[in-house]
């Protein structure tokens, strides 16, 4: 059965050359969580360690459902935005607003959970707004 990237559409397979720098690696199948088992207190990597969640109940609701990639989107695109210093200082701004702002670390994560919230919307919000002007091809 051939299945293809999510993102850029792809074929990718599951032979070998996993992330080595060829095509047949950069264009092998990896599969993501939409929301990362860490927040929800899972460790896929850690089988049996426990970690304190950020979220009690995941607020996207989606379980621990995946989506499958090229090794390009997800290691590379997916893994590592790019963030530049304006976009960290409208963010951090937004983050004040919302008060996920915080002088002191507690044990309470919930202002790290109002944040990961805020990105999500930030993205979520971008997208929807490229979508309503980028032409369709
Ligand atoms: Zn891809």
């Amino acid at each position: 059965m051939t299945k293809n990237c999510a993102v850029c559409g792809c074929r990718i397979h599951r032979g070998g050359e996993y992330a080595t720098p060829t095509v047949d690696g950069r264009s092998h199948a990896t599969r993501h969580h939409y929301v990362a088992e860490r927040f929800l207190g899972r460790s896929r990597n850690r089988r049996g360690e426990q970690r304190e969640p950020i979220f009690q109940e995941s607020p996207w609701h989606l379980g621990g459902q995946t989506e499958e990639f090229c090794y390009d989107c997800h290691e590379e695109l997916l893994h590592n935005p790019v963030f530049l210093p304006e976009d960290i200082r409208g963010f951090a701004e937004l983050v004040e607003r919302r008060k996920w702002s915080e002088a002191e670390k507690t044990t309470d994560r919930g202002k790290l959970a109002g944040r990961i919230e805020l990105l999500h919307e930030v993205l979520s919000l971008g997208i929807e707004k490229l979508l309503k002007t980028e032409r369709r091809k």
